[in-house]
């Protein structure tokens, strides 16, 4: 048996995978602080525990303002490269070897950015940050609902040419209740023509439809949330069936109220059915939560042990937008972490 304390180290040496993390809600204090005062400061943050303050979210409507706030402190491209090249680094020094990042340029078109010059900064930035850190990463383009299903194929034509250069899928974050996956048939259903690979978020702040329509209609390969898969033991069967595998984000959930405490939150008992659950941070420091956190959270709360965290970590790695030689090597870093583990 572990103690509390040589499992939290095994926690943070353990080598870990990351799929569902938006790059805009990926940054640390640090560097937003270091972005404001390159910019003349502001009056109202003198310090990065100021900073720290203002993102303690009231409730949900409050959390929106804040992601958009932050946002005017980007204006330079170069501040994009940076904020992923810092991503990249916070990830690595919590042993993440590979993840896959959420971005949506189109949140800054309307302060004169142009999406592709935005695109190739990020990438500049992730390359960067392969480069020097122990760490790979790919890019997944959030087409962002709220922007509407109508506009959605020409944001897709935007990013094409990045396909296979940094970018290897598409997702659709937002307002899900107001913008159905249906909406989005035609889009999903041509990236997939073009050789993007697909992920809907869905089942987060909408219930089991939602889900339904982001498999059936979108061709969905995988499901960002998709925990209100528990409002249908059909769905259930469905996504155990066709190892469909949900990007879980336990505080993240609990942040914005999908479940009003860690008791009610379904990720065990959708791992002891049998669906594909994998472990993610949505925003961390939006959430106050980082992938360690929600590893540490995971034994606490619901008494996993380090074999059953590698046993996520490689549901993380089958369901990774990768090819079947990438993911073996990640499997084998992780039976060798379990056996150095074990040896404790
Ligand atoms: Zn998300």
């Amino acid at each position: 048996m572990y103690d509390k304390n040589t499992v939290n180290n095994q926690i943070i040496k353990m080598p870990k995978l990351e799929l569902h993390l938006h790059l805009e809600g990926a940054f640390s204090f640090e560097f937003l602080f270091t972005l404001i005062n390159k910019y003349g400061g502001n009056s109202e943050i003198k310090s990065i525990d100021e900073l720290r303050n203002k993102f303690i979210f009231k409730d949900f409507n409050h959390f929106i303002e804040m992601w958009y706030w932050k946002n005017q402190f980007f204006r330079e491209y170069i501040d994009f490269e940076e904020l992923a090249f810092n991503t990249l680094k916070n990830l690595a020094k919590q042993n993440v070897i590979y993840a896959e990042l959420f971005f949506s340029p189109w949140d800054f078109s309307s302060a004169g950015f142009e999406i592709g010059l935005i695109a190739e900064s990020i990438i500049k930035g992730v390359k960067r940050g392969e480069k020097q850190f122990p760490i790979r990463c790919n890019l997944i383009a959030d087409l962002v609902r709220n922007y509407g299903a109508n506009s959605s194929l020409k944001r897709l034509d935007e990013i094409t040419p990045f396909l296979n250069s940094g970018v290897v899928g598409i997702g659709l974050g937002g307002s899900e209740k107001e913008y159905p996956p249906n909406l989005f048939k035609e889009v999903f259903i041509e990236a997939k023509k073009r050789g993007f690979r697909t992920t809907v978020h869905a089942g987060e702040s909408a219930g089991a439809d939602s889900i339904w329509s982001a498999i059936l209609d979108c061709k969905a390969e995988r499901i960002g949330h998709g925990v209100r898969v528990v409002e249908d033991p059909m769905l259930i069967d469905y996504l155990i069936k066709r190892k469909i595998s949900l990007e879980v984000c336990i505080t993240s959930n609990l942040k914005t109220r999908v479940f009003d405490s860690i008791e009610k939150h379904p990720f065990k008992y959708l791992d002891e059915m049998g669906v594909m659950v994998t472990v993610n941070s949505d925003d961390p420091p939006m959430f106050g939560s980082n992938i360690t956190e929600e590893l540490i959270l995971l034994n606490k709360e619901f008494g996993y042990e380090i074999k059953d965290l590698v046993r996520l970590m490689k549901n993380s790695v089958k369901a990774a937008f990768l090819e079947a030689s990438d993911k073996n090597i990640y499997i084998s870093k992780l039976d060798k972490f379990l056996i150095s583990a074990s040896e404790v």
